[in-house]
C-alpha cells in the first residue's frame, strides 16, 4: 500500500464482523482494505467459543469441510452450582450434528448447528478467505482515529508512518474497544463503555488428551459439549461461567458484569480459580495443563445500548455496535451477519455513488429485518431484569440444590415430610409471591 492510495471502502478490525464485511465487498469487486491491529487476525481475540453455522455457511458454503474447527456440538447443558453441589439440565441430540459420523471425521452433509472453535486459528483462516477474494489485509496496524471532512468520515488515521488512508466509506468492526475510542466521536461524545453494559470474562485453555475429554464428558468420538453454569461459579457476582470441549483442550471461563467487579473489589483471577476448584468442576479438568489465559470484555448492554449504527461515510457492525445476544451466548454470528449487511449496503450505495447517512440508513433497516435486531429487541428488558433480580444468579441455584437434596435424600422420614421440607427449602429463601413475581417479570422481560 502506498502513502496516497485510495480505497472504495476501509474495514477496521479483522474479527468475524470485519472479515465478513471485507469478504462480501471483495467478492463484489469493491477495492477494500482490512486493517487489523494484531500480528495476525485472531492473535488477540477471545471467545468462549461456540460458533453457529448458519450465518457462516451463507458466507463460506461448506466451511466445515476446511475450517479449523474443534468439535461439532452434540450436547448443551445448564448447570446450577451451589457451594458444594450441582443440579444439571442438558440436551443431547444427533439432530444438532447432521451427517457428522459418530466416529468423527468430516461429513458431506451438514453442517452441525454449532462447533467449538479457538479464535486464533479460526479468525486467521476466515480472514484468508477475504484475502483470497481480493481484500487487502494489513496486520499490525491499529486505526487510531477516523478522518473527518465537513462532518463526513473520509478515511482513517493509522499508526503507520504514511498514516492517513482515504476511502468512500469506513466500516468500523474493531470490537468493543471502538466504543471508547472511535465511536464516541461519531456520536458527539454521548457514548462510550459503561460498566453496567459490559461483562468482564476471563478464560483459560486447558490441554487434555482427546480420549480423556470424551471419557469425562461422556461424548461420542469427535463430538463436543457445552456447559453454561450459574450460581457459585462466579463467586457471588452476577454472571455466567462456561466449559466447552475442544479437540484436545477445554475452554473454561467465567464472566460477570464489570459494575459488579467494581463494586465487589473481586479479582477475575480469583473468580476463575475458585470456579476451577469447585468439587463438581475439579475432576473435569484434573491433570490438565493451562496453555493460555485470556481476558476480554463482552458488550451486554443489549438493544437499549446499541449506538448510532451509521452516519455520513461510516457504518458500525459487530461488538462495536453492541450486537451481542447474551441470553443465547451468540455474538460471533451477529457480528458476521451485521458485517455482511453493512457490506451489502455499501455495494448498493456504490452503485448510486451516495455514501451519505441517508444512503446508509438501509443498513439499519436490513438489521431491523434480520435476526440480529429482532432478537435483541425481544430481550430488550433482560438487562434491567437481571440487574434488579440478582437472586436469579445467586440464591436460586442454592435453593434448587437444597430442594433437590431434601427430595432425593433417603432418611426414612415419610415422603410427605420430604415434600414439605422441599417446599420449605424454597420458601425459606423466597416467598411463593416472590417466586411468582420473579417468574412473571422474567417472562415480561423476554416478550
Ligand atoms: C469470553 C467470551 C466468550 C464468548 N463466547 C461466545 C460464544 O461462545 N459464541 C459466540 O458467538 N460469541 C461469543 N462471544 C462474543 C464474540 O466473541 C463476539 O461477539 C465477536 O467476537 C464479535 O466479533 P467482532 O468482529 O465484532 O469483534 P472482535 O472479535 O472483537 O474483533 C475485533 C477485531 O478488531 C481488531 N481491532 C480492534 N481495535 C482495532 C483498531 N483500532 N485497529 C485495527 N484493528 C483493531 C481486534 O484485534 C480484532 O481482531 C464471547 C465473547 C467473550 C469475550
Amino acid at each position: 500500500m502506498s502513502g496516497n492510495e485510495r480505497f472504495d471502502c476501509i474495514v477496521v478490525g479483522a474479527g468475524p464482523a470485519g472479515t465478513a464485511a471485507a469478504l462480501t465487498l471483495a467478492r463484489a469487486g469493491v477495492k477494500v482494505v482490512l486493517f487489523e491491529r494484531g500480528e495476525f487476525p485472531g492473535a488477540k481475540n477471545v471467545m468462549g467459543g461456540v460458533l453457529y453455522s448458519k450465518t457462516l455457511n451463507k458466507l463460506v458454503p461448506g466451511f466445515w469441510k476446511e475450517a479449523p474447527l474443534e468439535r461439532p456440538v452434540i450436547e448443551q447443558n445448564l448447570w446450577m452450582l451451589s457451594s458444594d453441589s450441582v443440579a444439571k439440565v442438558g440436551y443431547r441430540s444427533p439432530r444438532f450434528v447432521p451427517g457428522h459420523a459418530a466416529e468423527g471425521g468430516v461429513p458431506d452433509e451438514g453442517p452441525a448447528n454449532a462447533f467449538t472453535v479457538l479464535r486464533a486459528k479460526f479468525d486467521r483462516w476466515f480472514a484468508q478467505k477475504a484475502v483470497d477474494a481480493g481484500a487487502l489485509l494489513i496486520t499490525e496496524t491499529a486505526v487510531e482515529d477516523l478522518l473527518w471532512e465537513n462532518g463526513k468520515v473520509v478515511g482513517v488515521q493509522t499508526g503507520r508512518d504514511d498514516g492517513k488512508v482515504y476511502a468512500d466509506a469506513v466500516i468500523v468492526t474493531a470490537g468493543l474497544h471502538a466504543l471508547n475510542s472511535l465511536i464516541p466521536k461519531m456520536a458527539d461524545g454521548r457514548l462510550g463503555i459503561k460498566p453496567e453494559h459490559v461483562a468482564l470474562a476471563v478464560k483459560q485453555i486447558i490441554a487434555l488428551p482427546k480420549e480423556k475429554i470424551e471419557d469425562r464428558f461422556n461424548l461420542p468420538a469427535g463430538m463436543g459439549a457445552t456447559i453454561e453454569l450459574v450460581g457459585a461459579s462466579t463467586s457471588g457476582l452476577t454472571g455466567i461461567s462456561f466449559i466447552y470441549t475442544n479437540a484436545d483442550s477445554i475452554s473454561i471461563g467465567a464472566g460477570a458484569m464489570l459494575s459488579d467487579y467494581v463494586k465487589s473489589g473481586k479479582h477475575p483471577y480469583d473468580v476463575i480459580e475458585d470456579f476451577k476448584a469447585h468439587p463438581a468442576i475439579k475432576p473435569l479438568i484434573a491433570g490438565g495443563e493451562v496453555k493460555e489465559y485470556l481476558g476480554h470484555l463482552i458488550p451486554e448492554g443489549g438493544y437499549n445500548a446499541v449506538p448510532k449504527l451509521y452516519g455520513d461515510g461510516f457504518m458500525v457492525a459487530g461488538d462495536s455496535a453492541m450486537l451481542v445476544n447474551s441470553v443465547h451466548r451468540e455474538g460471533s454470528n451477529l457480528a458476521m451477519e451485521s458485517g455482511r449487511l453493512a457490506a451489502e449496503t455499501f455495494i448498493k450505495a456504490k452503485e448510486r455513488k451516495d455514501y451519505s447517512a441517508r444512503s446508509f440508513a438501509a443498513y439499519r433497516d436490513a438489521l431491523d429485518k434480520s435476526f440480529v435486531l429482532k432478537d435483541l429487541r425481544k430481550y430488550r428488558g433482560i438487562q434491567h431484569y437481571l440487574d434488579s433480580h440478582p437472586q436469579i444468579f445467586l440464591s436460586y441455584p442454592e435453593m434448587v440444590s437444597e430442594a433437590a437434596f431434601r427430595f432425593l435424600n433417603v432418611d426414612e422420614a415419610p415422603k410427605a415430610e420430604h415434600e414439605k421440607m422441599m417446599v420449605q427449602a424454597v420458601t425459606n429463601r423466597r416467598s411463593m409471591m416472590g417466586l411468582l413475581s420473579d417468574l412473571w417479570a422474567g417472562w415480561r422481560a423476554t416478550r
